[in-house]
């Protein structure tokens, strides 16, 4: 046969061409995926129907023959593409054998049908200077019927598939196939199958081209979303490019000598190349397995995120029970004890103290608590307003007298500052005055002996509150962590008592609401600390 190759013809060629090397592309990633082997099989299907109509365009000759083995790839190709939805982007649950087998059948059924003279192909005739036509058999209409409802069977599937996915990166990979196939597949069954009935044959190798729409999005999809993996293929494409110009090199060298150093340039770049590769595909194994990790951590962070939301609505609940009887017991306490229901012995007044004391312990405890839940939940409420601070401060140092004084503490308020009194702030009262308190009631807890200092400065744009202590101090290494939930440190037990230590963590959060901070000081263990809230002016 004589090749023609006219225009079309040659198109036909570069068509197929690029065709070859999509495939060798997908070949050369990974041969083992399953999806890339039917994947393989479709352009395999799409290149022989290309050649064919290159043969049957060239051919003057066997005629019939020419046109069956133009009219068999279809089959194939819409076979294995229906098939390829079944597969990409992940392998079907539901999919059965009898479905592989139902479309296996369907697909040689109609490939046979094709091989019968006469059944899909009667006869084809040459007309000078346009294109052959062909005479179709009582069979054509399955045929057609056959290719068309399997590619619009497949791309809905895709379609469906695409609106299915949740991940995007999916969906993206999707919709790049399903545009290059739709773009490919609907013009080639206008040109290929639906004009020819009505005896137009001019554009029937058109189909043929508009497969370079399918490279180019599948292509697209490998580069951008790496459909398949790239990085690999270029290099064992361009490795192999060089051993091929090298061993031509070899080949073609003039003399012995030459060949030989030339040849052993060859082995060098062979054993070199094949290392090359090898840790190329290392790296990319190494890059998806840390990809892998990165999702299940990322699916592992979200899951603990919920744990701990579980857990602050739990401890925002329990508080919220707690509150209310504890409340009734501090109440009731406090009437016994100041003779509401009569006098009491001595005995029973020590007992009531006690549990009146303890009824007061828990519900701090409990209002810590339920302000670190509602920290945690982004629900605490600040009421600002323009608040003085000094009187905050002079009056919870008074409160806390008669303890210190219990303990044989000095507590002393020491009014530093030559500037105002008062510093109006704008402020929520009650919460810096929980902070003061708990700075002061902490130094008591943890001095033993000695005193407590008190004062209010100011120092370029901010206020500072000072309590200092002579008590247990805080280790360096200690000074940061003291300030994080739960966080006690050795020996507060022995010195200060039970604590849940989540006194300075709801200081800290406050601090940082108001633009300020807390911070200590202290030279060490045994030598006294100084706790510090600063504010802005
Ligand atoms: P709690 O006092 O209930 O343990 P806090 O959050 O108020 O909780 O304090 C956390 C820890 O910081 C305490 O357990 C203690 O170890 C340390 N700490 C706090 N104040 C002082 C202080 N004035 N002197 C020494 N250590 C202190």
């Amino acid at each position: 046969m004589q090749f023609v190759l006219d225009g079309i013809n040659t198109s036909i060629l570069i068509v197929a061409s690029i065709n070859i090397l999509l495939g060798i592309l997908i070949y050369a990633n990974n041969r083992k995926a399953v999806i890339n082997r039917i994947y393989i099989i479709n352009i395999i299907a799409i290149i022989a129907w290309i050649l064919g109509m290159f043969l049957y365009r060239s051919a003057v000759d066997s005629l019939i023959f020419w046109a069956i083995v133009l009219y068999i790839p279809p089959t194939f190709i819409a076979g294995t593409f229906l098939y390829f939805t079944y597969f990409f982007p992940l392998r079907d649950v539901s999919f059965l054998r009898l479905k592989t087998a139902l479309i296996f059948i369907l697909n040689i059924i109609l490939a046979t049908l094709v091989v019968f003279p006469g059944a899909v192909i009667e006869s084809v005739f040459i007309r000078p200077g346009m294109e052959k036509s062909i005479v179709f058999g009582p069979w054509y209409w399955l045929y057609a019927v056959y290719i068309i409802s399997f590619f619009t069977f497949g791309l809905s599937r895709l379609f469906i598939k695409m609106f299915r996915s949740r991940n995007t990166f999916e969906r993206r990979q999707i919709l790049y196939l399903l545009i290059g196939y739709f773009i490919a597949a609907n013009p080639a069954m206008a040109t290929n199958l639906v004009l020819p009935l009505f005896g137009y044959f001019e554009l029937n190798w058109l189909g043929q081209i508009f497969t370079i729409f399918m490279v180019m999005s599948v292509t697209y999809a490998i580069v951008k979303l790496r459909l398949f993996n790239l990085k690999v293929i270029m290099t064992e494409l361009l490795v192999f490019i060089i051993w091929v110009a090298i061993f031509v090199e070899v080949l073609l060298a003039e003399t012995i000598k030459k060949g030989i150093l030339k040849g052993g340039l060859f082995v060098f770049t062979v054993i070199f190349g094949v290392l090359i590769i090898k840790s190329v595909l290392n790296e990319v194994r190494r890059k998806e397995e840390m990809e892998k990790i990165s999702g299940q951590l990322a699916a592992a962070n979200a899951r603990l995120k919920e744990l701990d939301k579980l857990k602050s609505d739990f401890v925002s609940i329990a508080s919220h029970q707690l509150r209310s009887p504890l409340t009734v017991i501090k109440g009731y306490g406090s009437m016994i004890l100041e003779g509401s229901f009569g006098e009491i012995s001595g005995a029973v007044k020590n007992v009531v103290e006690k549990i009146f004391q303890s009824s007061e312990r828990l519900i701090d405890f409990v209002n810590d608590l339920l302000d670190v839940s509602r920290i945690e939940r982004g629900k605490m409420q600040y009421n600002f307003e323009k608040t003085d601070i000094f009187g905050i401060v002079s009056s919870v140092v008074e409160e806390f007298q008669l303890t210190a004084k219990k303990k044989g503490l000095i507590l002393e308020f020491k009014k530093e500052t030559a500037e105002i009194p008062p510093f109006k702030l704008k402020l929520d009262a009650n919460k810096i005055r929980q902070i003061i308190l708990n700075f002061i009631d902490n130094a008591i807890k943890y001095t033993p002996q000695g005193g407590i200092i008190v004062n209010i400065l100011k120092t370029g744009k901010r206020v500072e509150i000072k309590v200092k202590d002579t008590g247990i101090g805080v280790d360096k290494k200690d000074q940061k962590k003291i300030f994080e939930q739960f966080m006690r440190i050795g020996g507060a037990n022995a010195v200060g008592g039970i604590g849940a230590g989540l006194g300075l963590y709801v200081a800290r959060k406050i601090a940082l609401a108001h633009n300020g901070e807390v911070a200590v000081e202290s030279e060490g263990k045994g030598r006294g600390s100084t706790f510090i809230l600063r504010l802005p002016l």
